[in-house]
């Protein structure tokens, strides 16, 4: 059991004001796994105080001191990678492997990037006599979401950290035994009191203070549209910065000449592994309709062959959904695809056999799908494709392009030349060709209602960052 009752302000653990803890469970088992403080106004209140004293002096350290202070983060990362991984695991139920292999490193990479970035950044140019500087924008308010919470805790946090930023992290409320070890991490190497400050609770209480609280100078938030529409309104009359990093429904052009593998291969990489809860997850497939039923007959049996089940065991490869809502709201589009006359080609309704007591759903397929269609539309987060037929190459980047998201999209073809053409007529953040691995050094976010602004690379360091002109003198 998890016991984490108390909230880090100021450089120490510190009782929150007010509320009983907000008990967690395993997404697997469905048994309780610990407790986390709730913290209220009171608590954000003391935590954007000491982030404002910090900010007077780390503000002024050279990017030099800056680079030494997230060396000695990286390397108390590094020491309690495992205890992260574990933590994935257990508060929302991906493969340990997966925790191993793709949440931690991406965590770790982000921590890596911001060092590199930094190091080379230019604050300041000269354009003749006058000076553009680039200074930090004041105290960060960070608000993450669940399904990435050691590559976007990181993430947000190196950046802040890189710009001379001081920081609040508000996690999601299923996801904080990672972020109580980031801010071990924090403690033990050495940052500064009230440099770095942690304050779980609930959106709705934290989130919204920190949205609102005029001593915030910028907001980075990830999660949903509708979560997205609120922070901006809390912060609007403050006029504070607010990057927002939202959902898809992103696309995946399987050109003519489609090699299936990387086709095949992106959809388990960015969909199945994640159990489909991934913002940029390829939801929408589309497939010359001469080689529906060839794709059909590659992609099937490999998802049938998925191994669905305990997060712990070294076999699995696709653990449960986070949450029963999460499992609801599946369900639910399951349905809706059924109702709606797509043809369901594998998965469907209900939890695999065997495995009742967690969160689990099975791998799903819809063919014949239209692209108005609620399944193609809206958001699922859960492993459920739409596979679309088209008929020409233009048809095919007008379906891609008919959706209110852009965060990212997939094109594969074996011809380069001509897969890059198609990509770049995506209107979306980031296009992945032939299932190429992520790069966590280029930024990232969305088009459209995916979002505004960008993280990670330089361009993740400049939101964090305020320019000011020095003319004359
Ligand atoms: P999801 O649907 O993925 O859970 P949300 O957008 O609800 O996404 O949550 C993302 C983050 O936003 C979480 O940390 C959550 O606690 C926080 N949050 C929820 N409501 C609010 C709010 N009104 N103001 C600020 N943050 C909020």
């Amino acid at each position: 059991m998890r016991e984490h009752d108390m909230l880090y302000i100021d450089g120490a653990w510190r009782e929150p004001e007010q509320g009983d803890p907000l008990e967690l469970t395993d997404p697997a088992t469905r048994e309780v796994t610990g407790r986390v403080a709730l913290g209220g106004e009171a608590d954000v209140e003391r935590a954007v105080a000491a982030a404002v004293r910090a900010f007077d002096s780390y503000s002024q350290t050279s990017p030099d001191e800056r680079v030494e202070l997230l060396k000695s983060i990286l390397g108390e990362f590094d020491r309690r990678a495992e205890d992260l991984a574990q933590a994935v695991t257990e508060e929302m139920g991906a493969p340990l492997a997966l925790a191993r292999g793709a949440h931690v490193p991406t965590g770790r990479g982000q921590l890596a990037s911001a060092i590199e970035i930094l190091r080379k950044y230019e604050f300041s140019e000269l354009r003749g006599s006058t000076e553009i500087r680039q200074e930090p924008l004041g105290v960060a308010g960070l608000i993450t979401p669940w399904n990435f919470p050691v590559l976007q805790v990181a993430g947000k946090t190196a950046s802040a950290l890189a710009a001379g930023c001081t920081v609040v992290l508000k996690p999601a409320e299923l996801t904080p035994y990672s972020a109580v070890i980031t801010a071990e991490i924090m403690d033990a190497a050495g940052v500064p009191a009230g440099v770095f400050n942690l304050v779980t609770g609930l959106g709705s209480v934290v989130g919204n203070a920190l949205s609102s609280h005029p001593d915030v100078g910028v907001i980075s938030f990830t999660g949903s549209l509708e979560t997205a529409g609120r922070v901006t309104i809390a912060a609007a009359p403050t006029m504070k910065r607010v990057h927002t990093e939202l959902g898809g429904k992103s696309p995946h052009i399987l050109l003519p000449d489609a090699d299936f593998g990387p086709a095949v291969r992106t959809v388990y990489d960015w969909m199945m592994a994640m159990t489909g809860q991934l913002c940029s997850a390829p939801t929408r497939t589309l497939v010359p309709r001469s080689r529906l039923e060839e794709f059909l007959s590659v992609l099937v049996p490999s998802l049938e062959a998925l191994k669905v089940g305990d997060p712990r065991s070294p076999e699995t490869e696709m653990g449960p959904l986070v949450s029963d809502q999460q499992w609801q709201k599946v369900q639910h589009y399951i349905q809706r695809g059924l109702d709606s006359g797509a043809r369901l080609v594998t998965g469907g309704l209900g939890k695999p056999a065997g495995l009742e007591a967690g969160h689990f759903v099975k791998p799903t397929v819809f063919a014949d799908v239209t692209n108005d269609m609620v399944i193609a539309r809206e958001e699922i987060f859960g492993p459920v494709m739409s596979v679309i037929a088209y008929d020409t190459v233009d048809e095919a980047v007008a379906i891609a392009n008919d959706t209110p998201f852009g965060l990212a999209g997939y094109v594969v073809g074996s011809d380069l030349h001509k897969a890059r053409a198609v990509a770049s007529r995506i209107r979306a953040g980031y296009i992945v060709i032939n299932d190429a691995e992520f790069d966590w050094t280029a930024p990232w976010g969305g088009y459209k209602q995916s979002g505004n602004g960008r993280e990670f690379g330089p361009e993740g360091l400049a939101a964090y960052l305020e320019t000011k002109v020095l003319c004359g003198g």
